[in-house]
C-alpha cells in the first residue's frame, strides 16, 4: 500500500485536534515488543510496556485510532454485553473470577488513566446507566445489580420513578447505574494515549500495514512493505480489523469472530431546553435491547446515538429516519432530530458474546471480539498484556487464554450475522423465560 488510508468521517473526526502524523516504518529496527495496530489496545499495552522501560514499536496501518477506537459511542461501561459475571466465575474458575474484577474496574482504571495522563478527550465519569425495557427485564437489571456489587462496583437498581428522571422519559421500567463508568470522545483519547506512549517512549509508525508476522531464529520479525521490525515478542491488537488491510496476515484469528457493522449518528447540537430535560446528569445510557437503544450527550450538545441495520444498503438515510422516529417517541422533548453526522465500524462477535484472548504461540500474543463493549475493556488490558509479555504465569492472569478457534463457516456466519436482528427484535418483544 502506497498511499495513506483516508480517516473515516465521523463526529469524532470533525471535532479532534489532529495529531502530528508518525513516520511510516522504513529500514531494518529491533525491540523487546512490537505491536500491531494502535488503537486502544495496542496503545494501552505500549504505554504499559514503555512506562516499564521496554522498547515498544508500534506499527499502525493507517493512523491512530483509525478503527473502532476512533469510530465508537465512546460509552465507557464496566460490563460485557452477553456474558455475566457468576457466568465468567463458572466458566474459567478463579481465572474468570479475576476477568469480572478486571470487567468491573475497568471503567474506574480508564477515568483514572485519563486523569493520571492529563488526557483531553471530554471525559465525564457521570456514571453508565442500563434501563430495562419491560419488567422481566427488571428482575435480570436486580440480578445483575447483586452479583456486580458482590465485586465491589458500585451499582444501584433505580426504580421506574427514578429511571424516568435519569433519562427523562418513560420508556423503562428500572435498570442498573453503575457510577463507575460514563463517556469519552474516543478519538481524543487515543491521540492522547499515542501521545503518552510516544512520550513514555514507545515508537509509533502510521501508515504501516504490517504484511507478515513470522518467528525467525533471530526473532519474531514483523514486516511492512518497506521495514522489519525484530522483536521477542508480539501483540496482535488489530482486532476486528486484523484481515482488512492483509487478508493474509492472522487469518485463523481473522475467523475466528464475525464482523457486524455497528451504526453511529450525532443529531445537530439540542437546545438548552432538550439537553436540560433529555438524560439531565449526562450519564452515557446502553438499554436492555438486543436491538440496542443507546445515548450519550457530547461536549457541544449533540445527543450521540445509532442503531443497527440487517441489509446495509441506503444505511445512512434509512437509519436517520428509523432512529429519528425512535428518539421522538422516547423523548418527546426533543422531536425528531435532525442527524450532522453518521457513520459506521466493525464490531467483532462470538457465539458465547465473549472475547478471546491468546497466546497464539510462544511470544505471540493477541486479543478479539470485543462484542460491543471494549472501550474500557481494551483500556484495562495494556498492563495485563503487558504482564503476559513479561513472563507473568498464565494461571495468574486475569484472562482466560484459549486457543484460536476458527469458526467453520466463516464465510456463511459473516452473511447470516446481521440477520440476527430480526431475532434480536422478536425477543426483545418477549419476557425473557
Ligand atoms: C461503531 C462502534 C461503536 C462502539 N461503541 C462502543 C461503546 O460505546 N462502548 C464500548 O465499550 N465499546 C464500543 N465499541 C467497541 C470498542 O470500540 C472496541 O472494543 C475497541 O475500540 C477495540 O480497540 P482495539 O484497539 O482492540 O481495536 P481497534 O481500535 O479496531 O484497533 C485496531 C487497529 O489495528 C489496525 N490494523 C489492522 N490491520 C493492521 C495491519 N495489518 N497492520 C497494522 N495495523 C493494522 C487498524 O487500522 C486499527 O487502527 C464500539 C465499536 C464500534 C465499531
Amino acid at each position: 500500500m502506497s498511499q495513506p488510508v483516508p480517516f473515516p468521517p465521523s463526529l469524532w473526526a470533525s471535532v479532534t485536534p489532529k495529531r502530528p502524523p508518525s513516520p511510516a516504518l522504513e529500514g531494518e529496527t529491533k525491540a523487546d515488543v512490537a505491536i500491531v495496530g494502535a488503537g486502544f489496545t495496542g496503545l494501552s499495552t505500549a504505554l504499559a510496556l514503555a512506562e516499564r522501560g521496554r522498547r515498544v514499536v508500534v506499527m499502525e496501518a493507517a493512523e491512530v485510532g483509525w478503527g473502532a477506537s476512533g469510530r465508537n459511542n465512546g460509552q465507557v461501561i464496566p460490563t460485557m454485553t452477553g456474558a455475566e459475571p457468576d457466568g465468567m466465575a463458572q466458566r474459567f474458575g478463579t481465572v474468570g473470577e479475576r476477568f469480572a474484577q478486571l470487567v468491573s474496574d475497568s471503567a474506574a482504571n480508564l477515568f483514572d488513566l485519563v486523569r493520571r495522563l492529563d488526557l483531553k478527550c471530554e471525559a465525564e465519569q457521570t456514571g453508565w446507566f442500563q434501563p430495562a425495557h419491560s419488567p422481566g427485564r427488571v428482575k435480570l437489571s436486580a440480578a445483575r445489580v447483586e452479583a456486580w456489587a458482590r465485586r465491589g462496583a458500585p451499582v444501584r437498581l433505580l426504580d421506574a420513578d427514578e429511571t424516568a428522571r435519569l433519562c427523562g422519559s418513560r420508556d423503562w421500567y428500572g435498570g442498573m447505574l453503575n457510577t463507575s463508568g460514563g463517556h469519552i470522545n474516543p478519538l481524543a483519547f487515543a491521540r492522547g494515549l499515542a501521545e503518552a506512549a510516544v512520550a513514555a517512549g514507545a515508537t509509533l509508525h502510521e501508515n504501516s500495514p504490517v504484511r507478515s508476522v513470522e518467528r525467525t531464529p533471530a526473532g519474531w520479525v514483523v514486516a511492512t512493505a518497506k521495514g522489519r521490525v525484530v522483536a521477542d515478542q508480539v501483540m496482535m491488537a488489530a482486532n476486528g480489523y486484523c484481515d482488512w488491510f492483509e487478508p493474509g496476515l492472522a487469518p485463523r484469528l481473522a475467523r475466528s469472530l464475525v464482523p457486524v457493522l455497528s451504526w453511529q449518528m450525532a443529531t445537530a447540537p439540542q437546545p438548552e431546553a432538550v439537553r436540560a430535560a433529555v438524560l439531565p446528569g449526562r450519564q452515557a445510557l446502553s438499554d436492555t435491547h438486543g436491538d440496542l437503544r443507546f445515548f450519550r450527550w457530547d461536549a457541544r450538545g449533540r445527543l450521540v446515538s445509532g442503531g443497527a441495520l440487517i441489509v446495509p444498503f441506503n444505511g445512512a438515510e434509512r437509519l436517520k429516519a428509523l432512529v429519528g422516529r425512535r428518539l421522538a417517541g422516547i423523548f418527546p422533548q426533543m422531536g425528531v432530530p435532525a442527524f450532522d453526522f453518521v457513520w459506521n465500524g466493525r464490531i467483532g462477535m462470538t457465539g458465547d458474546r465473549m472475547p478471546r484472548f491468546h497466546r497464539v504461540a510462544d511470544g505471540l500474543w493477541a486479543w478479539v471480539a470485543c462484542n460491543g463493549r471494549g472501550v474500557a475493556l481494551s483500556t484495562a488490558l495494556g498492563p495485563v498484556f503487558a504482564d503476559a509479555i513479561e513472563g507473568k504465569a498464565e494461571a495468574d492472569l486475569p484472562v482466560p487464554l484459549t486457543p484460536v478457534r476458527p469458526y467453520p463457516f466463516h464465510a456463511v456466519a459473516k452473511l447470516v450475522a446481521p440477520a440476527m436482528l430480526a431475532w434480536y427484535r422478536y425477543k426483545d418483544g418477549r419476557e425473557p423465560s
